[in-house]
């Protein structure tokens, strides 16, 4: 599918009331808000049909047999056979295996994930895995930014800091990018409601909030963890807070398919001036819409606000929200339209942290989610020169 000059771009975010970042456990009393660009594209990476141990370790370019990023001891592995083959040693060796998934195209939040793990496991893998199960089927799978060169830089200096930091229990051990016929050896998956085969679904969670505009998201990812948490089998894996409604469906995945695996949720990282939070997606915006994409990062910093002020009701916290998003709806359509930018709110909710269900109170014992999404819509009419985003600020 053809990318779409300058289409809508969905932004979400999470911010905490009670500033409790929950890691393996839920806080009882954080309420957090959640944001984030989306856009998404294949990361095509040559791929090894073998299933052999031989054949794995003769995919490598290196000379010695084992594939690895350049100049670095980090192990490049594309198949799931070389994944066992790698993990069994250090399973007998009673070395602890982090897994930190992601979609490629890396920033400092991906990053802040891997040093986090590294701080506390023996060896941290991080997959780079553009799963197609996850996107709707209009959604930017074909425009998913693709930046390899600099993901695979950035994983070799962060290692080399890592290697010198002694506070660290470990260090890069390992970058799993498995190519699509690996990751799906029945076939391209379905990307439509009702398309066929193995998935994972988590019910009601994932059909909640973001569930309900992209139908197909969570059982993408939950189908997608489930094999990279089979194949890995680590002891512990990593996810952002950024992306909140994710890690609840990952949670339950884990509790109920009894999967020996320590869900950790790790800090939202966020542009230092302006608050909004570092996404792969951002790059869709375009400096017009990027400006105004923290809009809903300040209309969830009022509801906390007010619930830090002491609000409670779900009526008077998002109030706070939505007259901050009104207040700049305002100034926008006092615009022409070769200067303002025009959203839609998808969501703003109020939310149970163990359920994602709406809450009417929020009691401040078991806190809660403050989180939302809102679309960028396409820009009305661009000026002369102006960059409307990658790949023309689609989604
Ligand atoms: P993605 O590549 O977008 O699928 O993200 C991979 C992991 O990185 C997910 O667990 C995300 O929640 C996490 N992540 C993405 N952005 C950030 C951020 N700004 N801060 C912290 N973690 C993040």
């Amino acid at each position: 599918m053809p990318p779409t000059a300058n289409a809508a771009a969905l932004i979400r975010h999470t911010v905490l009331l009670h500033p409790a970042i929950y890691t393996t456990t839920f806080s009882k009393t954080f309420l957090t808000t959640t944001s984030r660009a989306v856009s998404r594209s294949c990361t095509v990476i040559p791929k090894v049909t073998s299933r052999t141990m031989a054949s794995s370790c003769s995919s490598s370019s290196s000379k010695g047999g084992l594939e690895k990023l350049p100049s670095s001891p980090v192990r490049l592995l594309r198949t799931t056979s070389s994944v066992r083959l790698w993990r069994r040693p250090h399973l007998l060796d009673h070395r602890t295996v982090a897994l930190v998934p992601t979609m490629g195209a890396l920033h400092s939040g991906h990053l802040s994930l891997i040093r986090r793990a590294a701080r506390e496991n023996h060896h941290v893998v991080v997959s780079i895995y553009v799963n197609p199960a996850q996107f709707g089927i209009s959604e930017d799978l074909d425009s998913y930014p693709q930046t390899w060169d600099s993901d695979v830089a950035q994983l070799v200096k962060l290692d080399r800091e890592l290697a010198d930091d002694g506070d660290n229990l470990g260090r890069i051990s390992a970058v799993f990018a498995p190519s699509t016929k690996e990751m799906y050896p029945g076939g391209f998956p379905g990307q439509e409601v009702d398309s066929k085969g193995s998935f994972v679904t988590i019910t009601p969670v994932g059909e909640l909030l973001e569930g309900r505009t992209r139908p197909t998201f969570f059982r993408g990812v939950a189908t997608v963890c489930m094999k990279l948490f089979n194949v890995v089998q680590p002891e512990r894996v990593y996810f952002g807070q950024k992306d909140v409604q994710q890690t609840v469906v990952i949670r339950r995945l884990v509790r109920d398919f009894m999967m020996p695996i320590e869900v950790v949720v790790g800090r939202t990282e966020r542009d230092e001036k302006d608050g909004l939070a570092l996404s792969s997606r951002n790059v869709y915006l375009g400096e017009r819409r990027r400006q105004k994409a923290t809009v809903l990062y300040r209309a969830l910093k009022a509801a906390e606000g007010e619930y830090k002020r002491g609000g409670r009701k779900r009526g008077e916290i998002l109030r706070a929200a939505e007259g901050v998003v009104e207040g700049v709806k305002r100034e926008e359509e006092g615009k022409g339209v070769e200067e303002r930018v025009r959203f839609e709110v998808d969501y703003i909710s109020l939310a149970d942290p163990d359920t994602m269900e709406e809450i009417e109170e929020v009691d401040p014992a078991r806190g809660g989610i403050l989180s939302g999404a809102i679309k960028m819509l396409p820009v009305e009419k661009a000026r002369e020169g102006e960059d409307l985003g990658h790949s023309g600020g689609r989604r």
